[in-house]
Parts: C-alpha cells; sequence; structure tokens
C-alpha cells in the first residue's frame, strides 16, 4: 500500500570514528563509561593517576574488539592535563569524571579537606574540560562534554557541605560552558546519579544505618549500579542529544523528586 505517512528516523546511538576521553576510568563509574563508549564505537583514552589500572582496563577492551589505550595523568596536574591533551587531542567526548569525597560534619571541615575535594571535583575538572574544549575548537569539531555530577549537584545532605559545595559548582559551570561553547556546537551536559556501588561509596555502605537511610530516600528501592548510568552516557555522547546542552540528567531512583 502506498503511503504519505514519514516515519521518524531512530536516533543513532553510535560513535564510530569518534575518540573519547575519561577521566577516572580505572574503577567505578569510569570505567564503565568507557566500556560503554568503546561499544558504542568510539576510540577511548582512559586516565587515572594509577596506570596499572587504566592498562589493564583498555586491554579489557581491546580483548572484546573494541578500541581502547590508556595513560597515567593526575588531573589536578593542570600542566599536564593541558599537555597531555594538546598532544593526544583533540577528543569529541569527554566524560569528565574524576571525583572524590570526604564526608564529614560541617564544623569539623579543615581547610585540607576542602581544597582536596574542590581541587578535584571544580579545579580539575574545569581545566580539563577547559583543554578539551580548546582543542576541539582549534580543530573546528563538533563535541560533547558530560560532566559527573550528581544528585548532590541539586539537593544537600549531611555530611556533605564540601561535596554537595563542589557538585553544585560543576552544575554552574555546566551550564556557562554550554552558552558558550555551543556557537562551536560543543555541547555540555552533567550527569547527575544517585548513590552507586563503586569503591567510592563501598566503605560508606559498611554502616548499615547509612544503607538504610540512604535506601529509604530513593523511592525505587535500590542502589545505583553503574550499568545504571551506561545508556544516559551514550545518549549524551551520541547525536542522539543532539539538542540537549546544559542541562542535568538526574539518575537518581527519585531520591530528588520529593
Ligand atoms: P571511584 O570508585 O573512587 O573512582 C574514582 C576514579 O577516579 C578512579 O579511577 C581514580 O583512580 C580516579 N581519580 C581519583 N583522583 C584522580 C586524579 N587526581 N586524577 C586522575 N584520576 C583520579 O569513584 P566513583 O564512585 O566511580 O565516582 C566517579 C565520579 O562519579 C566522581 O566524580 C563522583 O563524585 C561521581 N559520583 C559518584 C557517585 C557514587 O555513588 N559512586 C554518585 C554520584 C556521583 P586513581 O586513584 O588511580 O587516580
Amino acid at each position: 500500500m502506498n503511503t504519505k505517512v514519514e516515519l521518524t528516523q531512530s536516533p543513532s546511538f553510535r560513535l564510530d570514528g569518534k575518540r573519547a576521553l575519561v577521566t577516572g576510568a580505572g574503577r567505578g563509574i569510569g570505567l564503565a563509561a568507557a566500556s560503554v563508549l568503546a561499544s558504542a564505537g568510539a576510540n577511548v583514552s582512559l586516565v587515572a593517576r594509577g596506570e596499572k589500572d587504566v592498562e589493564e582496563a583498555a586491554a579489557a577492551i581491546r580483548a572484546r574488539g573494541d578500541k581502547a589505550d590508556a595513560f597515567a595523568l593526575d588531573v589536578r596536574d593542570i600542566d599536564a592535563v593541558r599537555s597531555a591533551i594538546a598532544v593526544r587531542g583533540p577528543f569529541d567526548v569527554l566524560v569528565n569524571n574524576a571525583g572524590t569525597n570526604r564526608p564529614g560534619p560541617f564544623v569539623d571541615v579543615t581547610e585540607e579537606d576542602f581544597d582536596f575535594i574542590a581541587s578535584i571535583n571544580i579545579r580539575a575538572a574545569f581545566f580539563v574540560a577547559q583543554a578539551v574544549a580548546k582543542s576541539l575548537i582549534a580543530a573546528k569539531r563538533p563535541g560533547s562534554i558530560i560532566n559527573i555530577s550528581s544528585q548532590m549537584g541539586h539537593v544537600g545532605a549531611a555530611r556533605r557541605t564540601v561535596y554537595c559545595t563542589t557538585k553544585h559548582a560543576l552544575e554552574g559551570m555546566t551550564k556557562a560552558m554550554a552558552v558558550e561553547l555551543a556557537p562551536h556546537q560543543i555541547r555540555v551536559n552533567s550527569l547527575a546519579p544517585t548513590f552507586v556501588e563503586t569503591p567510592m561509596t563501598k566503605p560508606f555502605f559498611q554502616n548499615e544505618a547509612f544503607r538504610t537511610d540512604v535506601l529509604s530516600k530513593i523511592k525505587l528501592g535500590r542502589l545505583g549500579q553503574v550499568e545504571d548510568l551506561t545508556g544516559a552516557v551514550v545518549f549524551l555522547a551520541s547525536d542522539a542529544s543532539s539538542l540537549m546542552t546544559g542541562t542535568s540528567l538526574i539518575i537518581d531512583g527519585g531520591w530528588t523528586a520529593e
């Protein structure tokens, strides 16, 4: 039967021919992001301070038949970040993931705690994104920058004043970068997960009362797993999200809905 109906094309979630940089890719969310980007066809560079972790992860991705390499990088060393990205870039996709936390009461936070968390979660994230954007602009290439924020970039929580400070800052950085980089077709979004079981959160959940409290706030009744974030990573990296910039994709099982 002849029809005049024009059916909408499915968007492409493929990343063939794209290069991706994932910071903090040795374990946890970064490793999952690197793996899924490579599955979608990207050539992924994994970085962390621990060279062995990222080398092993990249080797596992290559053994699966996908494309990956790895190198050691401390994202707090801004000179090293700039030269690594200038030499190895441009990267079409950045997963700006390296981050940390030292939970504790507000009144006990030291300057050293504050500077340590802020130096990774804000300062390093800012300059990694700047270096990636600079090399894309110089190469006149579009791109997608994904800042790994947190639900704690949208709400507050006890014992997390510094972490919330840094993740709210990352949300502001995402919006401002998106505005400035849109003329270059570089999209900038954040991904804001709830508590996900990773090496970072493992010690937190050894406290049963904390675990119970967290589960009471996640409406879907379970902790996040790294797999819960992988669809969103590919979506934000790919043309499937081509009109999205300056926003935050919250994957929190309903925590912030109430
Ligand atoms: P993780 O298990 O502690 O892994 C952190 C990764 O970052 C490791 O590969 C670590 O490797 C690397 N890293 C740490 N400091 C670094 C530095 N200075 N330079 C380069 N790499 C560095 O953490 P995660 O739980 O996967 O968290 C990843 C991101 O997601 C963070 O931004 C975190 O705030 C965010 N997030 C996590 C959760 C959660 O519940 N897990 C929830 C919301 C948001 P090296 O130590 O070898 O450098």
